[in-house]
């Protein structure tokens, strides 16, 4: 124990239950668990990860994460780095534990155009970035200039977007060999109050749309490409509509009454509840249009 404490620092903590850290609140605990929340910090986790060999997650504010009801048996490293600031006249840098909707906000009132689309996203700017959240017809990979981030050795490097391979829902940060300590934000210069009507008009669209009060994890598979769809895509949620999901339930899993594609805990439901039920969802679409659904959200632990 001695090493470790010595290996992480004495905010490190033991047995830490996960599930008031992620928005569907279930799952269990991590046996080891610690908040980095500076660049310094990531990297000395990072290099005690690689000393001690112990298996290692890392996480942001749980919003697309699905925790096994057995936890986890090593550490999580949750990023809570901060640090918001406008660097240039249309540039700005975020650190990756910000809340995306404190960026949405910043460049707002900077009057600086391109982050609207983002607005009402659950999470933070190091999540956004990870899995190229997107909604709108936007996509955060593509207004990303660079990001700072620790490789598996412990080292700090900078990537530019082209190193982050940025596709739908997807970049090359998932290889899991990169913690990401901040981006930069390249927008253009607008006016902010048709900025600010812009990102009212998309929270409003949201609101009905999504759960009020969370215990939801939003889309949980993602889109078909498909030329013919608007933006591209075909909704996983109209198949899933289509399909009939929106009747099944498992225990206090249930799928949302106005969005197919989101699964809801309606209080009680454990992680294996959520995950049974996505199995189900994926199966009615397989058995009726034969298609395979991708999951979007992230599972911790074995299932
Ligand atoms: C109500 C609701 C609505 C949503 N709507 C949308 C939407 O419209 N569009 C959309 O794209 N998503 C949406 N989501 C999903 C979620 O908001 C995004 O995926 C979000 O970007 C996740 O960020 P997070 O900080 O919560 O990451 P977490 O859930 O904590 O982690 C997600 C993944 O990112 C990795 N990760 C996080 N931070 C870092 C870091 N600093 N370095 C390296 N890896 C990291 C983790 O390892 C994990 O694999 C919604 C979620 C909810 C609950």
């Amino acid at each position: 124990m001695s090493a470790l404490l010595e290996a992480f620092g004495t905010n490190l903590e033991f047995s830490r239950a996960l599930a008031p850290l992620t928005s569907f609140k279930t799952g269990g605990r991590a046996r080891y668990f610690v908040s980095v929340g500076s660049a310094d910090e990531a990297v000395r986790a990072i290099k005690a990860v690689k000393r001690l060999k112990i298996p290692c997650f890392v996480m942001a504010s749980g919003s697309n994460l699905l925790v096994s009801d057995e936890g986890f048996d090593g550490i999580v490293i949750k990023m809570d780095v901060t640090g918001l600031q406008k660097t240039s006249e249309t540039e700005v840098d975020s650190g990756a534990g910000e809340d995306l909707m404190a960026l949405v906000d910043l460049a707002t009132a900077s009057s600086l155009t391109g982050l609207e689309f983002a607005a009402g996203i659950w999470g933070t700017v190091g999540g956004a970035v990870y899995g190229n959240a997107g909604a709108f017809g936007g996509e955060i990979g593509a207004i990303v200039t660079r990001i700072t981030v620790v490789d598996d050795s412990g080292q700090i490097k900078t990537m530019t977007a082209d190193d982050c391979g940025f596709a739908y829902r997807h970049s090359a940060l998932k290889d899991d060999r990169f913690v990401i300590i901040s981006a930069r934000f390249g927008l253009t210069e607008g006016d902010s109050s048709v900025i600010q009507a812009r990102v009212d008009e998309i929270l409003a669209a949201r609101e009905g749309k999504h759960p009020t009060g969370g215990r939801s994890a939003g889309c949980f598979f993602k889109n078909i490409p498909d030329p013919k769809e608007e933006h591209g895509k075909l909704p996983a949620g109209r198949l899933l509509e289509e399909a009939g999901a929106k009747e099944l339930r498992v225990g206090g899993a249930s799928v949302f009454d106005k969005h197919a594609n989101i699964i809801v805990n309606s209080g009680n439901a454990s992680s294996k509840d959520i995950r049974q039920l996505a199995d189900m969802m994926k199966k009615r679409v397989f058995d009726r249009f034969g298609i395979e659904l991708q999951e979007e959200v992230r599972q911790l632990g074995s299932f």
